[in-house]
């Protein structure tokens, strides 16, 4: 059993939330959402950030946002407008290191991000 767990959560050995999916990406609602529409895409493949996406499999890398664009439709917040982020590395407050892209929408987003 992996101890990741994003991992754990594509192998379906940990419950989400989810609410969409596609060949290289599953979406799910984030557990402590930080805006009224709060999402996490993440690759099925394990790497542990974004940038390892691009190099080991840009495939997934563009289904991530494929599927991200298709959640902030379902969510009906594309037309207002949504942020998406994907904190990397620990002083970006990254916490889970399996590649993810938060969906943030639903409310008006600050700038610059804290
Ligand atoms: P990061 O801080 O790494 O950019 O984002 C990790 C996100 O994963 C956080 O927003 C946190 O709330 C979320 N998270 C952590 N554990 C779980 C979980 O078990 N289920 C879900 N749905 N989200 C989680
Ligand atoms: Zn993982």
């Amino acid at each position: 059993m992996s101890e990741c767990l994003f991992c754990r959560i594509v192998a379906g050995e940990v419950l989400a939330d989810t609410v969409a999916e596609n060949d290289h990406a599953i979406a799910f609602r984030d557990i402590n959402p930080a805006a009224p529409t709060h999402v996490l895409v993440i690759p099925r493949v394990h790497e542990p950030n974004v940038a390892a996406v691009a190099s080991a499999s840009p495939e997934a890398l563009v289904g991530m946002f494929q599927l991200a664009a298709q959640v902030a439709d379902d969510e009906a917040i594309a037309e207002d407008g949504y942020r998406l982020v994907a904190n990397t590395g620990a002083a970006a407050h990254q916490t889970v290191f399996h590649a993810h892209v938060h969906v943030l929408g639903g409310r008006t987003m600050g700038w610059p991000p804290g």
